[in-house]
């Protein structure tokens, strides 16, 4: 009788199953444009020059690996507190938690809304992140979506995501947001319409939760937090839960962030009290040497301007591949205008292509592109870039 013979097998993750299928490749013009993370003009995913510097220092000055605190590292709490909030909101109304990833900080949001807020459902955009729906519902919140992507899958559906706020919640439902870069369409509210989602969302009486996983890679770190810093004018609770996988490099580190705003301090210490229970219980307390680089990078002004120049750099990258890739096509006959490109965020875009398209994109040219037609801007060859567009030409005629 063993236990575990009957067990059916889990489906494979879409897009981690593409980047095996892509390993396994053997054709040398093969494109992976698939992944969700920055790839430099070389191909790889590098560990920022801010990152290794600041390594080196840790490794000189670390004196222990005994475990963090609940809620993580002090120094990196109230650093990110600064990137995030800024001087926006009173310090002793914010609940600030390290937490392992983006990934780590919106499960333990979600236990917090299902445990503390019930009957809290959770409104995520159509289409949102794949794994935003697997993980409120481990985490047991109830999912609920709300309009966002125009039929026309290359713009937002403004009036159908007011109405749907509007109409589809109750007042203490929470309402999921990508502060900036959406991903998977790259499609973000302007800041007009921020104003105008935060005022819907006050005065429905929502508790939105901000997914703050790109700052710095849409339009800079400043101009990426307007829409979070518009929420946080008009609600006076929010959860934003931030990653520095994409901003450092820092992905298999698992940094990242809760910041829970309260109305006032007692109740930020309550909810305080309370996710350090959900932590406690989950996996204990969080990983240090990732957020020791963030903490060591953000005190160094040195550093810090070498951080903010990298992280430039990334960005100019994406939009100049979007510009690039617009032109490509431009001079293909026949080809649809693909300049919305340009006023999408981000790395992700949808690129139009239907899930039979991006098939043949795979089998013809061994271009790898999510089914959904999601392409990342970053794993887009530069020096092959009229190759590419022959291709994605090739499939769409
Ligand atoms: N949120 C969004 C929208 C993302 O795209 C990602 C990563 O792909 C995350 C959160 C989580 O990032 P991580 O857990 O790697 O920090």
């Amino acid at each position: 009788p063993h236990r575990f013979d009957s067990i059916p097998l889990a489906p494979p993750d879409a897009i981690l199953g593409l980047t095996e299928a892509f390993a396994a490749d053997t054709r040398s013009e093969k494109m992976n444009l698939s992944v969700g993370v920055y790839k430099d003009a070389s191909g790889v995913t590098p560990i920022l020059k801010c990152v290794k510097e600041a390594e080196k220092q840790l490794i000189e000055s670390e004196k222990t690996k005994g475990y963090l605190p609940i809620n993580g590292q002090p120094d990196y709490r109230s650093q990110v507190q600064q990137l995030v909030f800024g001087d926006r909101v009173e310090s002793d109304r914010i609940a600030m938690v390290q937490a392992p990833g983006g990934t780590g900080a919106l499960r333990v949001a979600g236990e917090f809304l299902a445990r503390q807020c019930s009957p809290t459902r959770v409104f995520l955009p159509s289409p949102t992140w794949a794994n935003h729906n697997a993980i409120m519902q481990s985490a047991g919140a109830p999912v609920e979506s709300y309009t966002y992507l125009a039929d026309d899958r290359r713009s937002l559906n403004f009036e159908g995501m007011l109405s749907d706020l509007r109409d589809k919640t109750r007042p203490g439902d929470a309402v999921l947001l990508h502060a900036c870069c959406h991903n998977p369409t790259g499609v973000d509210p302007t800041a007009e319409q921020w104003q105008e989602i935060a005022r819907v969302i006050s005065s429905q009486g929502l508790i939105p939760v901000l997914d703050f996983a790109y700052q710095g890679f849409g339009d800079g770190l400043e101009a990426d937090a307007v829409g979070l810093h518009t929420v946080l004018d008009k609600c006076a609770e929010a959860i934003v839960c931030s990653s520095y996988s994409k901003n450092f490099g820092l992905y298999s580190e698992r940094v990242g962030a809760i910041g829970l705003v309260a109305s006032n301090p007692a109740a930020a210490s309550a909810s305080l009290s309370q996710l350090k229970v959900l932590v406690r219980s989950n996996y204990s307390n969080p990983p240090r040497h990732g957020a020791a680089i963030v903490a060591t990078i953000l005190a160094d002004q040195e550093l810090t301007r070498l951080w903010k120049t990298e992280l430039d750099e990334m960005r100019i990258r994406i939009t100049q591949l979007r510009e690039k890739f617009v032109e490509g096509m431009a001079k293909q006959a026949g080809a649809p205008d693909f300049s919305f490109l340009l006023k999408q965020k981000g790395m992700f875009s949808y690129s139009g292509l239907t899930a039979m398209q991006a098939d043949e994109l795979r089998t013809k040219y061994g271009v790898y592109v999510v089914g959904s037609g999601r392409i990342n801007v970053a794993g887009m060859d530069e020096d092959r870039m009229d190759w590419l567009c022959g291709a994605v030409a090739g499939v769409l005629s």
